[in-house]
């Protein structure tokens, strides 16, 4: 691992959006302050220093912003046409691809992701857009044979209302659109509330919605903490629906603020990813995929793949090759176009890295790489070297319990049925992945494993025509495929007397 120091200037655009260094809450297509008054402090990752102050949002702030959401779903939004959606996500889609690299320096600035990454959401996040473009007409009922003479009977598709969306940091300027696409295709309006650690490119991104178009109060953003805001927006009587992304313990109190009024709920929650590789896989791909699978954005991935199983035989060369291709990531500040991996998101978020790498050791896994919070030009920002621990034993809570950090669990396994019984031994079940060259293997192992995803001889890939989602403690709903569209809709059926 080596590490990198060097910070090319912001773009212009995102220099003037962050000199700004006061946001408000957008709600109602107009910057707006808190009604109490209060901000709050956001920080560079990077260094510790403060970037901007943001409104701080309460349970008021909440109330006003659903009640414009509201409005907006009950007024002349209500009678666009599904064309008339399309055409604009086809319109936002354009606005936001101009302004791409603004958005990526943004969030860069925001949670730390070194700009190779976030420059790279572009075709993600362009992709995603036009999945829901796509999917604005292709929203049907049936047509039902008649149950009773003199009766003719069809089912209509409607949108849910307002839909709240509780977006995590991690990645927000890609997060976001799983909820905004959802709510544009169907027709519903939103109240976003972003994690109070990265907000920014959220606050921008509503912004250019209202450049391309987008009527006011569709859209609606409200800043602040997650107990408070988050907490008032997951019980608003007028919310009709939460799309969640963020821890288990968290996801379980949306769940109870929801029966308030019986929301329909989607979450996305912790994971601990198995990620199995076999004697036989193609060691040149799968030690980089397995290495980047849960160092990638610093660890801070749902699906990274945590827990690795190594198949006996090629277990020493496994960890001499993860040795070698680790020491060549490259940490540091995210405008060094040569960095690999940021921070972490903050120093609460490194304690509780650090405090799992000491508590590998104490448990008896072998530290074999990192470990160590970063120094020299680095220290005053969160940063942690990508750390692997060999000989881990499944149970141990480094290998049971979501780290959030570039840390890594190497489990070593003989049999097929023991790699898919150790991979099962977790309560969560997002996402997984297997390396071999034999079909019948990966199959076995695909249908073995109890995940939403499994990824063959790849780790990662997501593609919102098929979707994305999890299973067990994971939480459940999809992002992207036909049943997304679906979940942001309610069906009505009609009887016609003829
Ligand atoms: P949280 O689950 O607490 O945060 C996720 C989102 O929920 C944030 O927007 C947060 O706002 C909001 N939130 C917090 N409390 C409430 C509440 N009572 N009601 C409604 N919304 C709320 O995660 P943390 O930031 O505390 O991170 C802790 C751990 O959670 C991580 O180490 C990681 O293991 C996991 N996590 C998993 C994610 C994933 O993608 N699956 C994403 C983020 C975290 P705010 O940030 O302002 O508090």
């Amino acid at each position: 691992m080596t590490q990198t120091n060097q910070s090319p200037p912001l773009s212009q655009a995102a220099q003037r959006f962050l000199s700004r260094k006061d946001f408000k809450h957008f709600i109602n297509g107009k910057s707006t302050p808190a009604l109490s008054g209060k901000t709050f402090a956001t920080y560079d990752p990077s260094s510790g220093a403060v970037l901007a102050r943001l409104a701080e949002g309460e349970a008021e702030d909440i109330d006003h912003a659903v009640s414009c959401a509201r409005a907006a779903f009950e007024g002349s939004w209500s009678r666009w046409t599904p064309y008339e959606r399309q055409a604009l996500l086809y319109r936002i889609h354009d606005v936001i691809d101009r302004n791409f690299e603004e958005l990526a320096h943004i969030e860069t600035m925001d949670m730390g992701a070194p700009i190779s990454r976030t420059a790279n959401y572009k075709p993600f996040v362009l992709k995603v857009i036009l999945f829901f473009a796509s999917q604005c007409g292709s929203v049907a009922g049936e047509t039902l044979p008649n149950g009773f003479t003199g009766t003719m009977t069809m089912s209509l598709k409607a949108p849910v209302g307002v839909v709240g969306g509780i977006i995590p940091w991690n990645g927000p300027l890609p997060s976001q659109w799983w909820v905004l696409g959802g709510v544009l295709a169907a027709g519903c309006t939103a109240v976003l509330k972003p994690s109070e650690e990265a907000s920014l490119s959220i606050l921008r991104t509503v912004e250019l919605l209202h450049e391309a178009g987008l009527p006011e109060g569709v859209i609606n953003v409200v800043s602040g903490y997650g107990g408070t805001a988050g907490a008032a927006l997951a019980r608003h009587a007028g919310v009709d629906r939460i799309a969640f992304t963020g821890s288990t313990a968290t996801g379980r109190k949306v769940i109870e603020a929801s029966t308030s009024n019986i929301k329909r709920l989607q979450l996305e929650l912790g994971g601990k990813s198995p990620n199995i590789i076999f004697a036989d896989a193609d060691l040149d791909k799968a030690v980089p995929a397995a290495g980047m699978g849960v160092f990638g954005n610093s660890g801070q991935v749902c699906y990274a793949g945590t827990r690795v199983f190594v198949q006996r035989p090629i277990l020493e060369e496994f960890y001499a090759r993860l040795v070698a291709f680790t020491k060549t990531i490259r940490v540091g500040v995210g405008f060094d176009p040569g960095t690999q991996l940021g921070p972490l998101i903050s120093a609460r978020q490194l304690d509780r890295v650090m405090g799992y790498v000491k508590l590998g050791s104490e448990e008896g896994a072998r530290l074999i790489h990192g470990g160590e919070r970063l120094g020299g030009s680095l220290a005053a920002g969160y940063f942690v070297s990508p750390t692997i621990f060999a000989g881990v034993e499944n149970g141990m809570r480094i290998a049971q319990e979501e780290i959030f950090g570039p840390v890594v669990s190497v489990i070593p396994f003989d049999t097929i049925e023991e790699a898919i019984g150790l991979g099962n031994q977790i309560e969560y079940g997002l996402g997984g992945a297997v390396w071999t060259r034999n079909i019948s293997t990966a199959l076995t192992v695909v249908n073995g494993i109890h995940t939403g995803v499994m990824w063959v001889n790849c780790y990662g890939v997501i593609d919102p025509l098929v979707g994305f989602g999890g299973t067990k403690m994971s939480g459940y709903g999809a992002k992207g495929g036909r049943a997304h569209l679906d979940a942001y809709l309610y069906t009505k059926t009609v009887y016609i007397d003829l």
